[in-house]
């Protein structure tokens, strides 16, 4: 399933719901996570419906690489330039809360509230 009509962030792609976006493309959508742990927290996201990273298949691979060579240009966009952490909580003992495959990228000056 490309689109999961009851997915929070397939209604962000889709619109119906507003968040701060940072970039879009034809493959990716990048928005501000709305509890952000650190002065800077985007949330980096496929626009199809992949639940989680334990559903990734082969043919998501360029999607991957095209995601995680984003995140170094986004981040140094946003004014972060001392390093950022990257996350993707997968399945339940992952800590994931939204199944809609998401890499969290976080930077800016500490201390942080989490990570
Ligand atoms: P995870 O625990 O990796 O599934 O993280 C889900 C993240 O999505 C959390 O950091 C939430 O703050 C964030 N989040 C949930 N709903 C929204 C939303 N509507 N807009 C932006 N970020 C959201
Ligand atoms: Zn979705």
């Amino acid at each position: 399933m490309s689109h999961d009509p009851s997915c929070i962030f397939c209604k962000i792609v889709a619109g119906q719901i507003p968040a701060k976006k940072v970039h879009e493309d034809d493959q990716v959508l990048v928005f501000h996570d709305i509890h952000p742990w650190a002065p800077v927290h985007i949330l980096l996201i496929p626009k199809i419906h992949i639940a989680s990273m334990a559903d990734l298949q082969p043919e998501h691979a360029a999607l991957m690489g095209h995601m995680s060579t984003l995140v170094p240009r986004l981040m140094r966009e946003l004014g972060v330039n001392n390093g950022f952490r990257t996350v993707i909580n997968t399945g339940a003992d992952g800590g994931q809360e939204v199944y809609h495959l998401h890499m969290h990228a976080m930077g800016g000056p500490r201390p942080w509230l989490k990570g």
